[in-house]
């Protein structure tokens, strides 16, 4: 058979957690946490199970649910969403992120990515014939140069993916970086797709700029999120997508053949456990705590690194250490150090290779110590 994804191997994640589990290592490669969600959440989740939420969910996903989100981006962004049109229960962001590519992107199309960029995006865009075109993020701070993404703005374009708090390198967009792709989709048919999974985790009293706080740019978008950031179980793999109704339209003409509807009684439990606030505002000081406790750690280090501005992951240069590629450097570091970690040039066009690692730091602060010791040996 010919392959549709010829040059495509396994991703990192499962490679680097594997090397890890192999070698006994500390995890810090794959972004999940360490510690449990809240065990106020897991008794609802159960407590829906107990009664009897355990056939199919509403294609759409259940309408307390997808009222409790309407809610949430009223009280925070004072952006409407209608919960009847506007918003879809995903199978985590990754779903999501797949139907809205496959729901608009045509064989030919242009698709405007930000490297060093989250690996799921590029390999839908290839699937459904698009062209991806790769903007590299601009050193040391990961910022954009809307001056470059304007020259590759044509009529083939036909979306651009923006992802801010940014994963892997932990930096955010300003206000006016929104500002700028909204006038530079302003009067064009491009879509945007604003995967935000991280806007509860942002530092530094930063506020995040979600795409619906800007009204021109709002009605071409996708909001995409994961309650597996926000809530700690990334193995629930539940999401959700906003979109003006015609957008929402289209996507849903996919989802409902992509997987229908997604786990019915996770719905419920979280449709009862984001009705409190709370559940989510206290997010950003717990992992900025965590932030700073890993930092404060590893400052006498010879790794150099910016403070992560959201997110839970942190970016190390390494360039005082070694001058090996960052791959081989941490494979190296999983197996000789016993701390795995996420090489960059993995997510940046032509591999390109800055010597520098990713480490998720949504772990108990006795892993973060222990990682800490061994980064300071090297
Ligand atoms: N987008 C980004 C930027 C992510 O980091 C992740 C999770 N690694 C996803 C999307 C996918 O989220 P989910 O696990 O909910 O599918
Ligand atoms: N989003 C997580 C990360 O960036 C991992 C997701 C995955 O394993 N596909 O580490």
């Amino acid at each position: 058979y010919q392959s549709k994804l010829p040059n495509l191997g396994t991703t990192i994640f499962t490679v680097m957690s594997a090397l890890a589990a192999k070698h006994n290592a500390i995890n810090l490669s794959q972004g999940f946490p360490d510690f449990e969600s809240d065990p106020k959440l897991i008794d609802l989740v159960a407590k829906a199970m107990q009664s009897g939420y355990n056939q199919y969910a509403p294609m759409a996903g259940i309408l307390e649910l997808r009222e409790a989100i309407a809610n949430k981006f009223d009280l925070l962004y004072q952006s409407t969403y209608h919960p009847e049109t506007e918003i879809t229960i995903t199978a985590g962001a990754t779903q999501a992120i797949s139907c809205i590519i496959s729901a608009f992107v045509r064989r030919n199309d242009e698709v405007i990515i930000f490297r060093p960029a989250y690996d799921c995006y590029e390999p839908f865009i290839e699937l459904n014939g698009g062209k991806t075109i790769g903007i590299q993020l601009q050193s040391p701070h990961y910022t954009v140069n809307w001056q470059t993404v304007k020259q590759h703005i044509n009529p083939r374009t036909k979306m651009i993916i923006v992802n801010t708090p940014q994963n892997p390198s932990g930096s955010v967009f300003s206000k006016n970086d929104m500002l700028q792709l909204q006038e530079l989709t302003k009067d064009t048919d491009i879509i945007v797709l604003s995967d935000e999974v991280y806007e509860h985790i942002i530092f530094d009293g930063e506020q995040h700029q979600s795409a619906c706080l800007f009204p021109d740019l709002k009605s071409r978008s996708f909001v995409v999120a994961s309650f597996g950031k926000t809530f700690h179980n990334t193995g629930w793999k539940v999401g959700y997508c906003c979109a003006p109704r015609e957008l929402m339209a289209e996507f849903r003409k996919v989802h409902q053949f992509n997987v229908f509807c997604v786990n019915h009684p996770v719905q419920k439990g979280l449709a009862a456990y984001l009705k409190e606030p709370s559940h989510y505002l206290e997010l950003s000081q717990f992992y900025q705590d965590k932030r700073d406790y890993f930092l404060e750690r590893i400052a006498s280090s010879r790794f150099k690194f910016e403070p992560s501005k959201g997110t839970y992951f942190q970016v190390l240069d390494y360039s005082e250490i070694t001058q090996e590629n960052d791959v081989e450097f941490a494979k190296r570091l999983t197996i000789e150090s016993g701390l795995a970690s996420i090489p960059l040039s993995v997510f940046n066009t032509n591999n390109l290779d800055n010597h520098v690692l990713r480490f998720c730091f949504a772990k108990s602060n006795s892993t973060l110590q222990q990682a800490a010791d061994i980064l300071n040996t090297l």
